[in-house]
């Protein structure tokens, strides 16, 4: 028996959540629309009718490349990619061949392994076939909704040894897509979809296999995890019986957890790939991108740095709160907020991941509240709050004079200094309560 090391490599397709089509102003929200209300003769592949592209759909993808690493082409252009399918009108599809917009990008893993990408490019989406049976037979209808809405594509290079970094660079590729903001990346919607392909070499040998097969229609990356361990050992069972493996598109049945043939690929298809003569080509300005590239904000891999850094609270929280862009800022708030309350980071992060308070709770400052309502019991006594309001107010006589004289903000800071010395075991309201009594009659 041999041992085997398989080589993967990725496509994804992510489907960009600009407000129109890729070509043509049509609206690009499809999801659940009544088929074919949604179209006009430039995505309909009418003769005559003029592309014209959608800068935003440009944009995001510049971003993406520029969020993975990727060098951007200052010159770049589309080409018309040439096969005959139904869901594709024109019979040519409007995508990028040898200039695509971005290239050599590079996304660390956990394990310290860098995946590299080959290129990043934007094409237009195709129709989406429905097929239906009934007493007259089999028969397909098709949706042009779909058809021209932007498509951005990404391939990797086929640097992936195991399933566990697939899995872990999908998840990570989903979270950047959606921290840009450039689309939802939903499996299920098929706003984010996959391709693998994949081969084995032998332990001894660094060759490249001369085979490959290409797993395809994948919508989830469960389904993908299991589709991937099934086809290793498959391959390694034909190629320790001495079989050649065929070179094919390779399908995955849910209900038999296998992968069954789709297609056999007997040579490279020939797109008759030429230049889209009804668009002009690109040239960007590094001014251009310097803008794009300043709209990016913090990606997921910096911000699970600084929660590490800063907060100090445990990875597996981290990553839970880092899944959801959002939850992620609120637990930022919500930190600001716990310098003046010291409830404790852990203690906020937990009641965040493990009971999703925050979601009964949209305001951060409500769920300080109802927090301090739970750790109500350890809240000091009134002879402690006393005390500590008594010395505050005569140690820091220059914030007393202040609030007097009208600065109402200096109350948070006798707050913070109050809680400081109740180890932030007051209850703001009661302390706040205290502090404006006295201030109110200084003795
Ligand atoms: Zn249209």
């Amino acid at each position: 028996m041999n041992k085997y090391i398989p080589v993967i490599g990725l496509e994804v397709h992510i489907e960009l959540s600009t407000v129109s089509k890729m070509f043509c102003s049509c609206s690009a929200l499809h999801f659940a629309k009544e088929p074919n209300t949604q179209v006009c003769p430039t995505c309909l592949g009418l003769p005559g009718a003029m592309p014209y592209p959608n800068k935003i759909a440009i944009k995001d993808v510049l971003k993406f490349g520029l969020a993975t690493n990727s060098k951007v082409n200052k010159f770049s252009k589309f080409d018309r990619k040439h096969y005959m399918y139904p869901d594709l009108p024109k019979s040519y599809q409007i995508s990028q061949y040898d200039l695509p917009f971005c290239i050599n990008g590079k996304i660390s893993l956990k394990s310290g392994k860098t995946i590299n990408l080959r290129r990043i490019h934007l094409e237009e989406d195709t129709a989406k076939l429905q097929h239906y049976e009934d007493e007259t037979g089999q028969y397909s209808l098709i949706d042009f909704n779909r058809s021209g809405v932007a498509l951005c594509e990404m391939v990797t290079e086929p640097d992936f040894e195991n399933v566990d970094d697939v899995i872990e660079f999908l998840k990570e590729i989903q979270l950047i897509v959606r921290y840009l903001g450039i689309s939802q990346a939903d499996m299920e919607k098929g706003s984010m979809r996959l391709e693998a392909n994949l081969s084995l070499r032998p332990e001894k040998d660094s060759i490249l296999p001369d085979y490959k097969i290409e797993l395809k229609n994948i919508n989830s990356f469960r389904f993908l995890e299991k589709a991937l361990n099934y086809e290793i050992q498959r391959q390694a069972d034909l190629l320790n019986k001495g079989v050649k493996v065929a070179q094919e598109t390779r399908g995955f049945d849910q209900l038999k957890n296998t992968t069954f043939s789709q297609r056999i690929k007997e040579e490279a298809q020939d797109y008759r790939y030429f230049p889209e003569p009804d668009i002009p080509p690109f040239r960007f300005e590094d001014k251009f991108i310097f803008v794009i590239k300043s709209e990016i904000g913090e990606m997921p891999q910096e911000k699970r740095v600084r929660f590490a850094n800063d907060y100090k609270i445990p990875q597996n929280y981290i990553e839970v709160l880092l899944s959801d862009k959002k939850r992620s800022e609120y637990f930022d708030k919500l930190a600001e907020l716990d310098k003046k309350y010291s409830i404790g980071l852990n203690t906020i992060a937990n009641l965040m991941v493990n009971k999703n308070l925050d979601q009964e709770y949209p305001e951060p400052e409500l769920f300080i509240k109802k927090l301090l309502e739970i750790t109500k019991k350890d809240y000091s006594t009134t002879d402690e709050n006393t005390n500590a309001v008594y010395e505050v107010l005569h140690e820091f006589p220059k914030a007393v004079s202040d609030y007097n004289s009208g600065k109402g903000a200096v109350i948070g800071f006798l707050v913070g200094m109050v809680q400081k010395k109740l180890g932030g075991k007051g209850n703001p309201k009661v302390i706040t309560d205290m502090l404006i009594l006295n201030l109110k009659s200084p003795k």
